[in-house]
């Protein structure tokens, strides 16, 4: 009996007597394991007869990748405390890590590479084990031995970080979204008044003798004051997230070496840099440790396109909030930082390359560039299916494109449609319509187009690796 497959030369690895490596099988890829030993015992799979004698061959399941974490250390996901530059790298189909760890493997980059939100597990029909297994069989396949995090990105509530936690993530993003007071951000200084005279003096007098009228010193003589309404404002939007993240810290995070992340930037107002302080202050005094902090900065950060915004006002702001990291101890994080090539340049100088940068929906849009190439007919359904589900995805996703300028798929020839991934207003369209696209079924429960993507990024894989590489080493100045 012949059998073909291809060896991932980088994935040979040893283990007791055991022999072990990844290679692909037609369009599927298995964990193959020579010679009886612990790891030959241990992982599930058939035996095959192989030239160079019998082997195991396993599939790249859950159960086998919880294996591998326990014969190869290297595999498990660790904190990136004291690391300087951290990219998140969201592989939201699973394939994508392979292609990353190419690019980063010989740079000063620390890669996250299992980061996904409840938001994208649902639209993906994916589980954190999922994500992390993927994570783990990319770590295998391509030999990296240098660590990687994996990041339960914009968790809520307590039973969501327990939830990744037990996964074993090792960050914990923790959006505080829903603890702030979004109504206050908006209001007067009257209404603010009123509003705030209805707090707890008990809780309200000790922050205000310890923030009102105090002036903050900056690196550089660059300094910050809570004057007047400021602070009451900010006591009023922001003190219940600062609550609700001391709370989740004590419950499940303080020993633990995970990496906490604080996200305020899904709201519709920008952070300011006492409000930025302010939290970063209070949680100090609680004893909670962060390594990331990720503001809402002005201008906009949208998906799958370029800053929106003035750059100068967006420098000048970032440099302050830069500099509060920097006193308290931690990073700025840049969520939805996928193709933010205007500001990278302020972002890098101003942290000095301290900071964590977020990327996912990116190597999405690459995947679909690889599909355009190698699978024209695919594409162009893709695409027209995206346009149709618009309205339900925009439900998940802010975006504010216009459909009207992107021009008619059946205009252009097969060798233009990739031109669609540079024209703003169609990425935009194909970037927030993923779950549409990997959920959408057939009457009798087969998926529609979610076999054909995975099928043809399995058969285009290193094409797909190629695209990520080259696209995301322009984040990476
Ligand atoms: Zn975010």
């Amino acid at each position: 009996m012949t059998h073909n497959h291809t060896v991932y030369t980088n994935s040979l690895t040893r283990h007791g007597n055991s022999m072990l490596y990844i290679a692909k099988e037609g369009n599927e890829k298995f964990l193959y394991v020579f010679d009886k030993g612990e790891a030959y015992g241990a992982l599930d799979g058939d035996i095959i007869a192989l030239p160079g004698g019998n082997a195991k061959r396993c599939s790249l399941t859950n159960a086998n990748a919880a294996i591998m974490r326990q014969l190869f250390p290297f595999t498990n996901p660790i904190s990136h405390k004291g690391r300087s530059f951290t990219i998140g790298l969201g592989d939201r189909l699973g394939l994508a890590s392979p292609g990353h760890l190419r690019l980063v493997k010989d740079m000063d980059v620390f890669p996250v590479l299992a980061q996904q939100s409840i938001r994208e597990l649902n639209l993906t029909g994916r589980t954190y084990d999922d994500v992390l297994s993927a994570a783990v069989w990319a770590v295998f396949q391509e030999g990296y031995r240098k660590g990687y995090g994996a990041d339960g990105d914009h968790l809520k509530t307590h039973a969501e970080v327990k939830m990744a936690l037990d996964c074993g993530f090792t960050m914990i993003t923790l959006d505080c979204s829903e603890h702030l007071r979004n109504d206050a951000a908006a209001l007067g200084d009257t209404q603010i008044d009123s509003l705030y005279g209805s707090l707890d003096a008990a809780v309200t007098k000790p922050l205000e003798s310890e923030y009102l009228g105090k002036t903050i010193k900056l690196d550089e003589g660059a300094e910050i004051a809570f004057l007047g309404t400021i602070l009451k404002k900010i006591i009023l939007v922001y003190l219940g997230a600062v609550q609700h993240i001391v709370s989740v810290y004590n419950e499940l995070l303080r020993g633990r070496n995970v990496d906490l992340e604080v996200s305020v930037d899904e709201t519709a107002f920008t952070t300011s840099p006492e409000a930025h302080y302010f939290i970063s202050s209070e949680l100090q005094k609680a004893g909670v440790e962060i390594v990331s902090l990720a503001p809402r900065f002005c201008g906009e950060f949208q998906k799958g396109i370029d800053y929106r915004g003035d750059v100068n006002e967006f420098a000048k702001e970032f440099v302050i909030h830069a500099k509060i990291a920097k006193k308290m101890g931690y990073k700025l994080s840049i969520h939805s930082g996928s193709d933010k090539f205007a500001v990278f340049p302020v972002i890098y100088k101003e942290t000095d390359r301290v900071v964590h940068l977020k990327t996912a929906g990116t190597n999405w849009l690459e995947a679909l560039r690889v599909i355009a190439v190698k699978k024209p007919e695919l594409f162009r359904e893709l695409h027209k299916f995206a346009l149709n589900r618009l309205q339900e995805a925009k439900k998940h996703y802010h975006i504010t494109e216009n459909a009207a300028a992107i021009p008619d798929i059946n205009t252009l020839c097969d060798s233009e449609l990739s031109s669609l991934l540079d024209q703003n207003d169609a990425r935009q369209v194909l970037h927030v319509t993923y779950g549409e696209m990997l959920l959408a079924k057939n009457p009798d429960g087969t998926a529609v187009y979610k076999d054909a993507i995975y099928e043809a990024l399995n058969k285009y894989e290193s094409d797909y690796y190629s695209a990520l590489g080259s696209h995301i080493n322009r984040h990476i100045l």
